[in-house]
């Protein structure tokens, strides 16, 4: 069972918890990502088992009408192994997920695998017509040039600011660079992209710059957060109007995610040890 001090970032350990959750968002009017946890197998029955997992979650999903989708890392369903493993697993998930209407989202991993993620989404993206959506990041020097090769596509685009600590050979270092990145990369999506822009940022400025954005191109966008944080924020621009999704992460393998939540800012560490103390 998941400790109530990481019950805050993780929806649960089982994919029913996890659609329990991904209901309550419903109610108050913010849709749900899942993502079951899990990452970098070298084992081709581990990236098999997460792919059968995230079809009969999809068949959940559908069968709950609720405003749920899932999201997939490469190095979970095979990347580590061989594209071509990769490749046979996303398009199991893509495939079930188009026969239901439920649509699936593809992480970035490190800058090593940027080529063939996008390579796989192209692909998808053409064969679906849409239905599938991927993520770029904001640090990566490359991300400009990215964004240009997948504005006609159909489907969706995940801008976010990066969590992996890249070479410097490829990557901008400082947080002030990677903020001017970022605003520059959502003015490109907004002019350019009919297929609608996330906004996968629990920054109020960027988020405000979308909302700029949106008026003055009427691009269809929606923001993404993750489960745990902002979550007022979250309900509220919901209220509001705005398309909302949550990230929510699920499974065992909870632990590692955990500690990355705990990791990254310090209010996170504060709210852990006061859990343990209460
Ligand atoms: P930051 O630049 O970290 O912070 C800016 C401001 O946002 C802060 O000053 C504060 O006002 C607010 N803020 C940020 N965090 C908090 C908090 N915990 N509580 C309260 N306020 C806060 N990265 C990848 O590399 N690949 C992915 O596939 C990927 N998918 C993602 C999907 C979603 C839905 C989200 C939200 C993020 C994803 N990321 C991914 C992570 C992303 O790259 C960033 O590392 C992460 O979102 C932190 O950047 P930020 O824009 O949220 O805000």
């Amino acid at each position: 069972m998941i400790p109530p001090i990481a019950n805050k970032f993780v929806a649960g350990e089982s994919p029913s918890l996890a659609l329990d959750h991904a209901t309550r968002n419903h109610t108050y009017g913010v849709g749900t990502i899942l993502n079951l946890l899990g990452e970098h197998y070298d084992n081709p029955k581990e990236a098999a088992a997460d792919t059968e997992a995230y079809c009969l979650l999809i068949d959940d999903i559908a069968s709950l009408e609720i405003d749920a989708c899932v999201s997939v890392k490469p190095s979970q369903i095979g990347l580590d192994i061989s594209a071509e493993v990769f490749e046979t697993n996303l398009h199991q998930i893509v495939e079930q997920a188009a026969e239901r209407d439920v649509f699936v989202w593809i992480d970035m991993e490190d800058y090593t695998t940027t080529d063939v993620t996008l390579d796989a989404y192209e692909e998808l993206a053409l064969k679906y017509d849409g239905g599938v959506g991927v993520c770029l990041q904001a640090n990566l020097k490359r991300t400009r040039e990215d964004l240009d090769r997948l504005a006609d596509l159909p489907g969706k685009i995940r801008l976010v600011k990066g969590a992996y600590d890249e070479p410097k050979s490829v990557s901008y270092k400082d947080k002030t660079r990677v903020d001017e990145e970022y605003r520059a990369l959502l003015e490109a999506a907004f002019k350019h992209r009919d297929g609608g822009v996330a906004v996968g940022s629990h920054d109020p400025e960027m988020i405000e710059y979308a909302r700029q954005l949106h008026e003055e191109y009427g691009t269809p966008y929606e923001i993404q957060m993750l489960m745990g944080v902002r979550k007022d924020a979250q309900r509220n621009l919901a209220a509001e109007d705005v398309t909302v999704y949550q990230y929510a992460p699920y499974g065992s393998r909870w632990l590692l995610y955990f500690y990355r939540r705990l990791r990254e800012r310090k209010e996170n560490l504060f709210f852990a040890a006061r859990a343990v103390v209460q």
